[in-house]
Formats: structure tokens, C-alpha cells, sequence
């Protein structure tokens, strides 16, 4: 059978588990806590009867999918697999380390993917002795649903190692699109300075946020606005992401609008604090 790793068990890693073990391959899935591993079983048990409730998988699968994953609380446990992707806490001093150690621990030939939204690819894979087996595999919240995976190149990424992670996305129900190692890839490039010019008009009074998404979600057709999507997507990470576009491109059109600033400061992130554009 396929040997994957995954490491990182929350809300990307165990949807990334969720995918690969659904598709046939055993997965071993680690983080340094006990409790989000747990949790992440929970998680995708109850995605998994969903699922089968929906009829999109058969009413025996849940079982046999949960069966393919394991759980370890060390790294070395990633040893016999053939592709690691790493979900872990978006740090780039903890990501270096984590492909440090998977480049002693894995197979010379094995892929190392990280699914980092900000992290220069090319940086990660200098970690390491083999940054030609080293790619970014940027999945989409939630990873069962959402179809595109960014498939990052990174300066040293082989065009073996692309072919292959391009093929074994497509194996996943996924559609994968190549992209450079730039900062922000392509999704983010685009989306974060959609967000945070809807923060600017907000800031300037120009509209409500409630005003905002609705000219968005009528007049584009987009299914969320941008306020809501950054309340979802948390606006400490929408900030983070636009400090590394700014930073890294150096262009001030990425400068993080001072709202977004203040709103971070106070403690108001979005869904997950309770209050952001809008109270959950
Ligand atoms: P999360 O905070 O939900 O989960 C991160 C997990 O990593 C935690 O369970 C934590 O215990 C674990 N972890 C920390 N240090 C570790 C280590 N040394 N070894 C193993 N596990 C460790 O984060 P998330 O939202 O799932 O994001 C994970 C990655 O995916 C980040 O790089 C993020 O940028 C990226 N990403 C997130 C989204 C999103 O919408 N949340 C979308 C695309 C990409």
C-alpha cells in the first residue's frame, strides 16, 4: 500500500489525512500533541459519515478509510513514507526544523510537500539535502471539499518531483495547478489584497462590511464576501500573510491596512475569537 505522512493533526491536517486515506493510501498522521490527534480522529469520523449519509462514498467506508490512519506523536514514525505532507503551526523557525529532522528520517527519495501558505518553498527545501524532492502542496480549508491544490515549485523542485505530485493530486479527486515560489503563490496574491482593500473601504467609511460582501457576493458572484471570508480565514493570518507579500515584494500596495492592524490587536480575529467584521 501507499505510504503517506502527515504532520500537523489540525484543521488542515486531518482533512489532508481525510483525502489521501480516503484514495487508498495507508497514512500516518503525527503532531507533538496527543489532544489534537484525538481530535483530529473525531474530526474526520464524523466528515466520513457525513459523507456516507450524503451517498458521495459507501455506507462501509467510514470504517475501512478510518482504519487506513494511524496516529504517532513522534516525528520518526514519517520513516516508511513515500510522501510527507507537513501541516504544521505556520512558523517558519518550527517548519525548518520539522524538514530538517524528516531529511534524516525519510527515505532519500521520498517527497517532502509542506502545505504552508507564506513560507518561501525554496527556504524550506535549502533546509534540506535533497530540496529537489521538496514541494509546496497548498490544500484549500475545508481539504474534503475544496478541489484546488497549489502545486509550488520551489527554485531547486525537480520537474520529476513536480510530474509527481501533480499525478498523485489528480489521484486525489484534486485539481492541481503549478505555481512559482513567489510570495503569496498565486491564491493569496490575489485574495489578501481583495480582503484588505475591502478593509481600506471599510476604514474610510466608504461602506459597511455588511454592505461590502453584499456588493461582492450579488455583483461578482462570489459565494462569500470578503469580510466574512477573512473572518473565516482569521485576521491575525490575513495579517501574517500580508506582512510576508510585503516584506518579500517589497511593494507598498501590499502594506496591511491600519484597521486590519487594530482589529488584530484587540483580540478580535474572526470566527474562531468569537467577534470580528461580524459577531459569531
Ligand atoms: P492548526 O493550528 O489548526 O494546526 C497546526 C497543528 O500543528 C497543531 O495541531 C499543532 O499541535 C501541530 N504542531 C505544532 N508543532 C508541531 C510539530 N513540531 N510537529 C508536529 N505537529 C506540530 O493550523 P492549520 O490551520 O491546520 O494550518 C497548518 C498549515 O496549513 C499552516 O502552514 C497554514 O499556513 C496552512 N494552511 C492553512 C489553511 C487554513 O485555512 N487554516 C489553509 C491553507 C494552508
Amino acid at each position: 500500500m501507499k505510504q503517506a505522512a502527515v504532520i500537523g493533526a489540525g484543521t488542515m491536517g486531518n482533512g489532508i489525512a481525510h483525502v489521501y486515506a480516503q484514495y487508498g493510501w495507508s497514512v500516518t498522521l503525527i503532531d507533538v500533541s496527543a489532544a489534537a490527534l484525538e481530535k483530529a480522529r473525531t474530526t474526520i469520523q464524523a466528515n466520513l459519515d457525513r459523507q456516507a449519509k450524503k451517498g458521495t462514498i459507501p455506507a462501509d467506508a467510514p470504517g475501512q478509510i478510518l482504519g487506513r490512519i494511524q496516529t504517532s506523536t513522534s516525528l520518526d514514525a514519517a520513516a516508511p513514507a513515500q510522501v510527507v505532507v507537513e501541516a504544521a503551526t505556520e512558523n517558519p523557525t518550527l517548519k525548518f526544523s520539522i524538514f530538517e529532522s524528516l531529511d534524516r528520517i525519510c527515505a532519500a527519495d521520498a517527497i517532502l510537500a509542506s502545505n504552508t501558505s507564506s513560507i518561501s518553498i525554496t527556504e524550506i527545501g535549502a533546509r534540506t539535502k535533497r530540496p529537489e524532492n521538496v514541494i509546496g502542496m497548498h490544500f484549500m480549508n475545508p481539504v474534503p471539499v475544496m478541489q484546488l491544490v497549489e502545486v509550488i515549485r520551489g527554485h531547486a523542485t525537480s520537474d520529476a518531483t513536480t510530474a509527481a505530485v501533480l499525478a498523485m493530486s489528480k489521484e486525489l479527486a484534486k485539481v492541481p495547478v503549478e505555481v512559482q515560489d513567489y510570495p503569496g503563490f498565486v491564491a493569496n496574491r490575489i485574495l489578501m489584497p481583495m480582503i484588505n482593500e475591502a478593509i481600506y473601504t471599510v476604514m474610510e467609511g466608504v461602506a459597511t462590511p455588511g454592505a461590502v460582501d453584499t456588493v461582492m457576493k450579488l455583483g461578482m458572484a462570489h459565494p462569500m464576501g470578503p469580510l466574512a471570508l477573512a473572518d473565516f480565514i482569521g485576521l491575525d493570518v490575513c495579517l501574517a500573510i500580508l506582512e510576508v507579500m510585503h516584506k518579500g515584494l517589497g511593494d507598498p500596495k501590499y502594506r496591511p491596512c491600519p484597521l486590519l492592524r487594530r482589529m488584530v490587536a484587540a483580540g478580535h480575529l474572526g470566527r474562531k475569537s468569537g467577534r470580528g467584521f461580524y459577531p459569531y
